[in-house]
């Protein structure tokens, strides 16, 4: 992509105008790893935000969805988006893939995936960024989500495999998090992490139709039970985090799930605690950068070539390590 102001702006124009294209080219703007286009990424976010944009102040719903690979996360949102696109959303589906970063493909957001979706002139589908590790992934992604949000888009979801940092970053982006899980064969919690149950908002136990339904109950109520064992968190009302069943195939439960959703977005509004939310977020990814930023200036001259001597310093036990990081810091403050 090529660049001069007058372009930056009228990738502005074209995004607050809700273009597909326009928000495709704007979110690859913003994961060039670039410098000269990371300095237009920034333009045009401030763009999409300065007073008199039709964009500025718009929200979107971000939706965070986690789930190991087979549990039916592409088929839920296809269902899902159709259900709501056929209500007159508009939904932005992004994916963070820590994957990727290893394999050097895609396995989220793939567009043969979500078929019907891909094709909803309501609907707009990011494939997940193919390089980068997490810090750069979760920087991308936060402002993809907020490139949909000035497009017009009523629903933001960010999909997520189960592994590694990946929930942590999605659950720090979005509003609701939503885990999806498929019925247990034995009677036994499956391996998720307590973290992550910890993290959920709404647990939906997918596939909930023919042979698997009775364990899919099942595996609901074992849920369940787990939940309520778990702390009561102050921006829950009575009740959540809650299990559910769903079928994504079947299209079953997605309204439930939906009203189940709406609930509690409209009673954490109520509350104050989505704006607590939203402002505790903006504060982590602010320290965030920061701490990128550092990381960053630390593998650049001259802290690159101090960091090096420091440590030798270090090794041959003429400087202390507390002596030696406070020499480092105090050169790059
Ligand atoms: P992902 O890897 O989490 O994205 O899972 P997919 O959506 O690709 O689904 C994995 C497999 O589970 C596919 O064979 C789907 O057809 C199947 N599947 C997904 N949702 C359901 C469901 O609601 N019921 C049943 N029976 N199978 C489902």
């Amino acid at each position: 992509m090529t660049a001069r102001a007058t372009d930056v702006a009228a990738l502005a124009e074209g995004v607050a105008a809700g273009e597909r294209r326009a928000l495709a080219r704007a979110i690859t703007l913003v994961e060039s790893g670039r410098a000269d286009h990371r300095a237009q990424a920034l333009d045009l976010l401030a763009r999409l935000r300065a007073e008199g944009s039709p964009a500025r102040g718009r929200q979107a719903l971000r939706l965070g969805l986690s789930g190991t690979p087979g549990v039916g996360k592409s088929t839920f949102i296809e269902s899902f988006g159709l259900m709501l696109t056929g209500q007159g959303k508009r939904v932005a589906v992004l994916a963070v893939d820590p994957s990727s970063a290893r394999s050097g493909g895609s396995i989220l957001g793939d567009k043969t995936r979500m078929e019907q979706l891909s094709r909803d002139p309501l609907a707009f589908i990011r494939p997940s960024p193919s390089q980068a590790q997490m810090g750069g992934v979760a920087r991308r992604t936060r402002e993809a989500v907020a490139l949909c949000e000035a497009a017009g888009f009523d629903l933001v979801l960010i999909e997520t495999v189960g592994v590694g940092q990946s929930e942590t970053v999605v659950a720090e982006l979005c509003d609701l998090f939503l885990l999806l899980l498929a019925p247990a064969g034995g009677d036994e919690l499956q391996g998720v992490k307590r973290g992550i149950m910890e993290m959920a908002d709404l647990i939906l136990v997918n596939k909930a139709d023919g042979d698997l339904k009775p364990a899919a109950l099942r595996t609901m109520a074992d849920y369940a039970g787990a939940l309520r064992l778990l702390r009561r968190r102050p921006q829950d009302p009575e009740g959540f985090p809650k299990a559910i069943c769903v079928s994504a195939v079947e299209r079953e439960g997605l309204a439930a799930a939906w009203d189940e959703m709406q609930a509690l977005a409209a009673w954490r509004q109520a509350g104050g605690h989505w704006a607590a939310r939203r402002a505790a977020q903006a504060r982590h990814w602010f320290e965030e950068e920061v701490r990128q930023g550092l990381l960053a200036a630390l593998a650049q001259e001259p802290a690159r070539g101090m960091l090096e001597r420091l440590g030798q310093a270090v090794t041959e036990g003429s400087l202390t390590p507390e002596a030696a990081a406070a020499r480092l810091l105090d050169r790059l403050a």
